[in-house]
């Protein structure tokens, strides 16, 4: 917006340039500002040090609010505040025209509030309930002796306003500190307009990453269901044969294939299920305490069954906490782990679930001695479909939903989950869960141990 279009709608300006500023301070003002605005690119992050540096630098301002409007709830909401607890200030819906800030944002013109009258005056239009959010997130409790609201306003769109306050006296704001802010305001609404754009193609190229990766596993599933399909056709087709006659072993040898490719297409299906159930928000934590020891041992109990090549180590530390957790959601984590471990260690090789107590949670891990995990793909573990194409894991059938499902459920329950790895040594995966301060009773005093 050209600055002659912003002209100030308040006819008192105090017009001595600078203002109390120094030239100094707005020089360097300027620099921090293109310094955030050409190397932040999170919105949140962007508009929140942009306000920072203006408050802290402009000797003008001591407290200011950044307000983006909402075009689906036609509404000003505030994204950035300093002077102000923005936990409760994100509570504030400003309609335009209301106050202030509503005030500037429906003129398009910098509105200046030179006085503590003035200012009283224009918030008297405020809302009961956003009169009662500003009170409570403010951090000064008088009226800002002067104040100015500067609408942002990008290739002649209104995004939102700019609130400075100054509490030390009336008039503060000059001609001169307009001269400067005006600007600023036009380059941050362009900035906020080039980031969310960025933002939107961000999660648009993201999307079609997914559906892209999630087509390629579409028929990776398909290829994998027909394999154990065709098995258990083949036996049973000949089983159910009139004229062949099979002795009492050669029946269990089929009828035993028959179960594994079940169980083969039943867990393909599960994952799928379950990944879909989260999706739709369905994911519902029933929680009680828990004894994470005994957990461990009993789903290490299940993968040993199945995978007779490795060898397997619960070490939970004794006084081991009760949890307060869904034991049927933190078995499947552990389950969907132990499972990788055995899967991607095909030479066998100590599988090992360790439990450790930190003062305010509790981190399980699950480590094997596999051909690890290159770094490159680490961060990229826990996305939806997401599967290691090289090595000796892409004959192994999967989902690449595992490790995400097991994500949503650690967060689910307030932890965290990251995978460290060693190429040509192994991975460990790691997971806490928060304690509580009810149940940290010590559990059944089992103690860690083998388990072969
Ligand atoms: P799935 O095992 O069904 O492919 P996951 O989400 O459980 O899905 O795992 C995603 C990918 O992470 C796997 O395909 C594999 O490439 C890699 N991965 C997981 N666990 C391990 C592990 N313990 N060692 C090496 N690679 C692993």
């Amino acid at each position: 917006m050209a600055d002659a279009d912003r002209r100030i709608s308040d006819d008192g300006l105090p017009s001595h340039p600078g203002g109390s500023d120094s030239a100094d301070h707005r020089l360097s003002t300027m620099f921090e500002i293109a310094s955030i605005l050409a190397t932040e690119h999170d919105l949140d992050a962007m508009v929140s040090k942009l306000l920072v540096s203006l408050v802290e630098t402009l000797e003008t301002a001591e407290a200011g609010i950044l307000l983006l409007y909402d075009p689906a709830e036609g509404c000003l909401k505030p994204k950035a505040a300093q002077g102000y607890d923005l936990g409760i200030l994100r509570k504030l819906r400003i309609a335009p025209n209301e106050s202030r800030t509503g005030k500037a944002f429906s003129t398009g013109k910098t509105e200046l509030y030179p006085t503590p009258e003035i200012t009283a005056a224009a918030m008297s239009t405020l809302t009961p309930a956003n009169r009662a959010i500003l009170t409570a997130a403010a951090v000064r409790k008088t009226m800002p002796q002067s104040s100015v609201c500067i609408p942002l306003i990008n290739s002649q769109v209104k995004i939102g306003v700019l609130l400075l306050e100054s509490f030390r006296q009336s008039g503060s704001f000059t001609s001169g500190d307009l001269a400067f802010l005006e600007p600023i305001a036009d380059l941050l609404a362009l900035s906020i307009e080039n980031t969310r754009l960025r933002q939107e193609l961000d999660a648009i190229r993201s999307l079609s990453e997914a559906n892209r990766l999630k087509a390629e596993v579409i028929s990776t599933l398909a290829h994998e269901m027909r394999t154990p399909l065709t098995s258990i056709k083949g036996y049973s087709t000949a089983l159910l044969m009139d004229d062949a006659s099979f002795s009492v072993e050669t029946q269990r040898e089929f009828l035993q294939i028959i179960d594994e490719e079940c169980d083969v297409l039943q867990d393909l299906v599960h994952d799928l299920l379950e990944s879909s159930i989260i999706d739709a928000g369905f994911l519902k934590l029933e929680v009680q305490p828990v004894q994470a020891s005994r957990l461990a041992r009993e789903v290490l109990e299940e993968i040993a069954h199945l995978s007779r090549k490795h060898r397997y180590l619960v070490d939970i530390a004794p006084q081991f906490p009760v949890l307060d957790a869904d034991p049927r959601r933190i078995r499947q984590v552990l389950r969907n782990l132990l499972d990788n471990a055995v899967k991607y260690s095909p030479n066998g090789g100590l599988v090992v679930v360790r439990g450790e107590v930190l003062p305010d949670e509790v981190v399980i891990s699950v480590a094997d001695q596999g051909e690890g995990i290159a770094p490159e793909h680490l961060n990229r573990l826990f996305e939806k479909f997401f599967r290691i194409r090289s090595g000796l894991g892409r004959h192994v059938v999967g989902t690449g939903l595992g490790l995400p499902i097991a994500r949503t459920i650690v967060e689910a329950h307030g932890g965290r989950i990251w995978a460290e790895s060693v190429v040509g040594q192994g991975t460990t995966f790691y997971f806490t869960l928060p304690r509580s301060g009810s149940n940290d009773a010590a559990e059944d005093g089992s103690t860690g141990g083998q388990h072969e």
